[in-house]
């Protein structure tokens, strides 16, 4: 083996590659900081832009458009800890939350779920966990806020079990809550870890290391805590699931780390922990079988684009994730879907807070890559086999409907050029009711500022005004079924039927009773949740 070719093989397994998942204001930006800050990426936290700027009311466009520019840096972050090379993926919360949510994490390995201890699991973590499982991709567990008064742990791995059905098995164990909140118990290493908050955060919280029984931690936490502690160690080594690797790595146990995000109490322990734990980038899955990150086509695929802040360029630039080989700047590679060569113009990559220009990058980083409005979500790139197709991106159910149409029908060109292409992005999914004209669509948004985001974009990017009349459903499903008929369905009053752009059946319904009933009056007839695009 040469010398490149076995540099090429550490680059890739010292890849990890993670999605952090949480509920709007858990803790996820404060996580995030805490590992740049371990990493040495940032000095000092508190550096970096705090999400809470961001919020804004729904309607100032010029929030949003500042969003649509900051998501591009905060979405994809790059940094080193102990010779690890680890990409973060930021899925938008709040407002913002939309279907490239769900697809950034299509690109992870693995996911970080961060739950706040006083909340327990809440909506937007179950959904983007269901995403996470049906990829059976391991998920970590941080409970954050340990500092504060929160719910017991016990109570919160019930949580997590009851409300996500997945198994857990706690890695640490806080010492204390609140205002006692001490440090941790490291289970794997059998030893207590506490902290020393000098300066509220801000740099790395030093530790206080030593065995269970060790006598200084009698006087360090009193011997209500120690004892506390040791009581709580002895039932979950009794009661609790055991570490299971196998099982972690299928998704099927959730490895639990307590801790402070803002305190930095804990975060250290569960970065090493999770690295130690995590796998390099694995196999994907084409139409050619499992593609070995380590082989030496460079390829990878499209999972988000992003429109360009400025309306006076209409490109854009395309999120793609390396799957294998290594990625070279300047680079032609096969654009697969189009069956063309392209040249990887401009590649950024976004290393902590920054964007900066990749000479190199390897399987499992992110690139972005300039996007003259060519490429679609999913879409491979491969430098050599031509015929490679990594598996499609599923479209994710939309939550929030609208009929829209151009006020102006001498604009239909235009209108339907500006759905189409914010189509293309993955912004909206675009649906038809039959024999209606094309000046009127059925547009679906999994995150409801999309619709206002969508408006604005018709008007400046495109010249054209709209309509927009609100819809009440709230379920989209994929409708599978041999011999369609559309005359001969069985439907309920409160549904709509309606085709995607390839005039695939899919239906609307407004509430869960609808759903059972059509399956009822339906035989033969499955509905699906996701509908994959090839
Ligand atoms: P995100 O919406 O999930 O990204 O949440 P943020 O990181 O913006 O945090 C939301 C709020 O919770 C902010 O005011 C943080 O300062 C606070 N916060 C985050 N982590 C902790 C923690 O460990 N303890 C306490 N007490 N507050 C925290």
């Amino acid at each position: 083996m040469t010398e490149q070719n076995l540099n090429f093989i550490d680059e890739v397994r010292r890849r990890r590659t993670f999605a952090i998942i949480s509920h709007p204001d858990a803790g996820k930006t404060t996580l995030t900081e805490k590992f740049l800050l371990y990493g040495g990426a940032i000095r000092s936290a508190g550096s970096v832009k705090s999400r809470r700027s961001q919020k804004h009311a729904v309607s100032d466009w010029m929030e949003i458009e500042k969003q649509r520019g900051i998501s591009v840096t905060s979405s994809v972050l790059q940094f080193e800890y102990n010779n690890f090379c680890i990409n973060i993926l930021d899925t938008p919360g709040h407002q913002d939350f939309s279907e490239d949510t769900y697809r950034t994490l299509m690109a992870a390995d693995s996911a970080v779920m961060v739950i706040d201890s006083a909340k327990g699991v809440e909506d937007q973590t179950k959904k983007l966990f269901q995403v996470c499982k049906m990829r059976g991709i391991p998920i970590f567990t941080f409970i954050n806020k340990m500092d504060r008064t929160g719910r017991e742990p016990f109570e919160l791995l019930e949580d997590i079990e009851n409300v996500l059905g997945i198994r857990s098995c706690p890695m640490n164990w806080p010492i204390g809550s609140g205002k006692d909140f001490k440090g941790v118990y490291n289970r794997h290493k059998e030893q207590i870890e506490v902290f020393d908050d000098g300066n509220h955060g801000q740099s790395i919280a030093d530790a206080i290391k030593g065995d269970l029984t060790d006598e200084k931690f009698n006087d360090l936490l009193g011997p209500g805590l120690h004892e506390q502690l040791m009581g709580d160690i002895e039932l979950l080594d009794i009661a609790g699931d055991n570490f299971d690797l196998d099982k972690i790595l299928k998704g099927e146990l959730t490895p639990v780390f307590f801790g402070s995000a803002l305190t930095n109490f804990g975060v250290e322990p569960f970065l090493e922990s999770f690295l130690d734990i995590t796998m390099p980038p694995t196999p994907r899955i084409s139409n050619l079988g499992e593609i070995d990150p380590e082989s030496d086509n460079f390829s990878g695929f499209i999972f988000k684009i992003q429109a360009n802040m400025d309306p006076a360029h209409r490109d854009r630039i395309a999120f793609l994730r390396i799957c294998s080989g290594k990625f070279e700047k300047g680079m032609a590679v096969n654009h697969v879907q189009r069956n063309k060569k392209v040249k990887l113009a401009q590649p950024q990559q976004f290393v902590a807070q920054d964007r900066v220009m990749v000479t190199s990058a390897y399987p499992g980083d992110i690139i972005g890559i300039h996007d003259p409005g060519i490429f679609n979500i999913g879409d491979t790139l491969s430098a050599k086999q031509s015929k490679l197709k990594y598996k499609g991106i599923p479209q994710f159910a939309p939550e929030h409907f609208a009929t829209i149409s151009t006020k102006n029908s001498l604009k239909r060109k235009q209108f339907l050029k500006g759905i189409t292409q914010i189509a293309q992005e993955g912004a909206i999914q675009v649906y038809k009711r039959p024999n209606i004209g094309i000046e009127e669509v059925i547009v679906g948004v999994v995150g409801v500022l999309q619709f206002e985001v969508l408006e604005y974009r018709l008007k400046n990017e495109y010249g054209v005004d709209i309509t927009m009349q609100r819809l009440p459903y709230r379920y989209i499903r994929w409708v599978e079924m041999d011999n369609f008929n559309a005359a001969r369905f069985s439907m309920t009053m409160d549904t709509m039927l309606v085709e995607n752009k390839d005039e695939e059946p899919v239906l609307l319904f407004q509430n869960e009773w609808s759903i059972r009933q059509i399956i009822e009056r339906n035989e033969g007839l499955s509905l699906r949740e996701t509908s994959l695009v090839e």
